[in-house]
């Protein structure tokens, strides 16, 4: 213990000397090991943004319940610091709430902002505003973010919101707080003085292969902005997710996986951009885990690779870590999952 925190003291003296972002951007793959990322590679006409990236690390997934973790105890570990069990959502292994990241920079006047393919109240996005003993309590999820204060969501999930077997309506009890609420998908400028939430669909947005547009990348970019502006030299922090490559393995998908992926890039390199001009802004992207134990091995002749997923499960390979901007240098090396986000605080001085 005491080595421990001696450790921790050299870490945060060293901290100190780096360069504090003044912006966060976390981009979390669902499910993206190396070889899901190594795709962008094989399938991308041109090159992949992550080849932006000069600062890499690995992270080790396993939660504290199970060497192979689930999304709920992996987001867990990056929203509030801690290993907890599989399936737990913002709380430890005693089901006690953890203060996330998100809300303890809202509390330093952040302005926030969550954006994820799947319903809003899912593992990874809830993670960062939720505290339940259960990834499945959906409605109970959707109260808590009626109420986080977030500036700004977009995801879908609509009928934990509004078909409630409590008859609660979390949607109207946001457009009361003065949220401009949505469910049919906007291009319209967001202005800074409003909040906003979209909810995009009942459940889930169509994967990329069943029509879903640029939607990732180019809400990303307006969020940004938006984020940007509205936060005014304050300081914000944004976490998009890429939600699909998750459920490409799931269901051993390739073409789904590919697309997914390429989405998933364009979102980065929406981000590396903002990051580039701005000169203050952390980009940090990461998978909660593995899924599909994916291969690439040789096709049938020696210009073509072949994409096999071995499992429909999660895996438990360390998973890459590709940070951008000042204190990226912080991230490099291999460490465990919940110690990225001690990293995170330690560089923000929280
Ligand atoms: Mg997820
Ligand atoms: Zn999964």
């Amino acid at each position: 213990m005491k080595l421990f925190s001696t450790a921790l003291l050299i870490c945060t003296a060293l901290m100190a000397f780096a360069q504090k972002p003044q912006n966060v951007i976390l981009l979390i793959g669902d499910g993206m090991g190396l070889s899901q990322v190594s795709t962008t590679f094989y399938y991308k006409d041109s090159d992949p943004h992550f080849k932006r990236f000069r600062h890499i690390g690995l992270v080790k997934t396993s939660s504290a319940s199970n060497k192979v973790t689930d999304s709920a105890a992996g987001a867990t570990a990056y929203a509030s610091g801690i290993k907890t069990y599989n399936r737990a959502i913002g709380v430890d292994m005693d089901t006690m709430p953890v203060p996330t990241i998100m809300e303890e920079l809202k509390e330093k006047g952040y302005c926030t902002g969550l954006i994820a393919l799947c319903s809003i109240t899912h593992a990874t996005p809830g993670c960062f505003y939720a505290h339940v003993k259960d990834r499945d309590e959906h409605e109970e999820i959707a109260r808590q973010l009626s109420l986080a204060g977030v500036d700004f969501f977009a995801g879908a999930g609509t009928r934990y919101f509004t078909k409630r077997a409590d008859e609660q309506n979390s949607y109207a009890v946001m457009q009361k707080n003065g949220y401009v609420m949505d469910t049919i998908q906007s291009n319209k400028p967001l202005e800074a003085h409003k909040k906003y939430g979209f909810l995009l669909a009942d459940v889930e947005m169509p994967s990329k292969n069943n029509g879903r547009d640029d939607f990732l990348p180019r809400t990303t970019k307006a969020v940004i902005d938006y984020l940007d502006q509205r936060s005014n030299g304050k300081g914000f922090f944004l976490m998009s997710e890429g939600s699909y490559i998750d459920w490409a393995g799931h269901s051993k998908d390739v073409e789904m996986l590919i697309a997914e992926q390429l989405d998933f890039d364009e979102t980065i390199g929406a981000a590396l951009d903002f990051a580039e001009k701005d000169g203050n802004t952390l980009v940090i992207v990461t998978a909660d885990h593995e899924t599909g134990g994916l291969s690439l091995e040789k096709g049938a002749n020696k210009d073509t690779i072949q994409l096999t997923f071995k499992t429909d499960q999660h895996t438990t390979p360390l998973v890459p870590v590709f940070v951008f901007g000042p204190g990226a240098e912080n991230f490099t090396g291999i460490y465990e999952n919940n110690e990225l986000q001690l990293k995170l605080k330690a560089l923000l001085g929280l």
